[in-house]
């Protein structure tokens, strides 16, 4: 493939002065070229990073050539797919870094009922193409997010429970190795890395193409509810029994925040404390409007949003509440179902919240997610009941950014007695090596180990919720 002689030409130029040649690793950018701040810039506005060089790579061949630049000269290296890291991870002070957003192409196999894509496309973009055949595969639940970032650490999404996790429904993969090698992993080939991959974060290699399997999507029923503040815990309560007896068909989230001010929440609750039930029927219509009954029927909500909906509009239901370049820290946890007391907690850290952007959001995990083996992926935690997601949220130039941490820090800690164990790494902070560790479980983290030792035994893919080769 010609990597050879990239290497060789690259460390024959002037290395410490980071000139890498364009016409091997895509478009380069450095600190003061148009583009360099947009480029560096991702969805946390809260990081702020300046890598040495930005590689903008439009194909594998590229992203070869400049993971090879960034061993040869020993440089920090950073991936960026959708650039949704929360922690930022795609994004390097100092260093390379890697920039998959030119890789764009998406191909739908109807017949064969797969859809490759490259590692730039956003869950909107591969939505909008699988769905022009009426078909999907999961993904996250907001559409500006990163296909490979979400699919490589797990990916839980509106059709989790009928149709797995993202990872679930990769069934092959090519990628770049920390040595430059290109190779597919799926499972024939490759497969010790096929199964790390899946949930094993970008500790590998970069992925240049994923292939997913898809099903058939059809318009659903599908809305949310929204109700005061002061009905939080009940509607918590009733989130929790609904959960209970769900079909699988029926996926379900519950949220706490503050309303926006939008045209469908009356004047009167706009900046209140909310609470939220979200649901769609990944199912026949007729079925789901009386699943979502229940859902519906609950007390007397002040907005009702329930109608029959196209998946891609579904997706992009909590967009804008989510935009890119204001101030993030989040926490999360795997929940058992809930109890008195973690409703109290959670009533309570919505209620104590120090900015009125903060969330606290459930989803009710279970169905397709909780049928394969733990073993079977790197991606183990299958049988929670819920993932919480605590999300501080701020206007950049706020100078409480330290207490909406606090606040995000000390709500989490007042739900770990509910944890299921475990943690999911796409909503990791930068938590630290041991949290790491414990998000996969003893088993399953000895087994990534050997595979980090066999595939980057260097650690050059260290921009992630790293597993240290030793
Ligand atoms: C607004 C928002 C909503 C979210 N909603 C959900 C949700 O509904 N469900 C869910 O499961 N998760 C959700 N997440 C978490 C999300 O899955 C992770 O943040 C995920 O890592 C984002 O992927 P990305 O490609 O956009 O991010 P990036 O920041 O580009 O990458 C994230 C990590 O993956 C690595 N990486 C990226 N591309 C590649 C590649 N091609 N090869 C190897 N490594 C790579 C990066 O180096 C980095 O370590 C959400 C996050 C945000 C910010």
């Amino acid at each position: 493939m010609g990597g050879g002689w990239a290497v060789s030409r690259m460390r024959a130029m002037n290395t410490p002065t980071l000139t890498p040649p364009a016409r091997l690793l895509g478009e380069v950018l450095r600190p003061g070229d148009a583009g360099y701040d947009a480029a560096r810039a991702i969805w946390n506005g809260a990081i702020d990073r300046h890598p040495a060089v930005i590689a903008r790579c439009r194909n594998s061949m590229e992203v070869a050539a400049a993971v090879r630049f960034a061993a040869a000269n020993d440089l920090l290296l950073a991936v960026r797919g959708g650039g949704h890291s929360i922690p930022g991870w795609s994004v390097c002070e100092g260093g390379l870094m890697i920039d998959l957003s030119p890789m764009k192409a998406i191909h739908v196999d109807p017949v064969a009922r797969t859809a490759s894509a490259e590692p730039g496309v956003l869950l909107r973009e591969y939505d909008a193409a699988t769905q022009a055949h009426g078909l999907a595969s999961p993904g996250g639940e907001v559409s500006h997010t990163g296909i490979a970032g979400l699919t490589l650490g797990g990916g839980i999404g509106w059709l989790s429970r009928q149709h797995g996790l993202a990872c679930d429904n990769l069934v092959e993969a090519e990628v770049v190795l920390a040595d430059g090698r290109i190779v597919t992993a799926s499972a024939h080939s490759h497969p010790d890395l096929f199964w790390g991959l899946r949930g094993g974060g970008g500790n590998f290699g970069v992925v240049t193409r994923f292939v997913f399997r898809l099903h058939q999507v059809a318009p659903m029923m599908a809305g949310f509810v929204m109700h005061p503040g002061a009905e939080a815990g009940a509607l918590l309560r009733h989130y929790q029994a609904l959960a209970a007896t769900a079909p699988r068909a029926l996926s379900l989230a519950a949220a706490l925040l503050h309303a926006p001010p939008a045209p469908f929440v009356p004047l009167a609750l706009q900046g209140q404390l909310v609470a939220t039930i979200a649901a769609c029927y990944v199912g026949p219509v007729a079925e789901g409007e009386a699943a979502v009954r229940a859902v519906r029927g609950f007390g007397r909500p002040v907005v009702d949003t329930f109608a029959v909906q196209p998946y891609t509009a579904i997706q992009r239901w909590f967009d804008e509440g989510v935009p890119h370049g204001l101030h993030y820290h989040c926490r999360s946890e795997w929940l058992r179902p809930l109890d008195g007391q973690s409703v109290d907690a959670l009533v309570q850290a919505a209620r104590s919240a120090s900015s009125p952007m903060s969330q606290l959001l459930l989803r009710h995990m279970g169905g397709a997610t909780a049928d394969l083996d733990p073993e079977a992926t790197a991606f183990r935690f299958r049988h929670a009941e819920h993932i919480l997601t605590l999300a501080a949220v701020w206007q950049p130039g706020d100078d409480r950014a330290g207490t909406h941490r606090r606040w995000c820090r000390d709500a989490w800690a007042s739900l770990r007695g509910a944890s299921a164990g475990g943690a999911y790494v796409n909503q990791l902070h930068d938590e630290g090596q041991e949290r790491t560790r414990e998000a996969y479980g003893e088993v399953t983290w000895a087994r990534l180990v050997t595979l980090k030792r066999r595939y980057d035994p260097g650690n050059l893919f260290r921009m992630n919720q790293n597993i240290q080769p030793d």
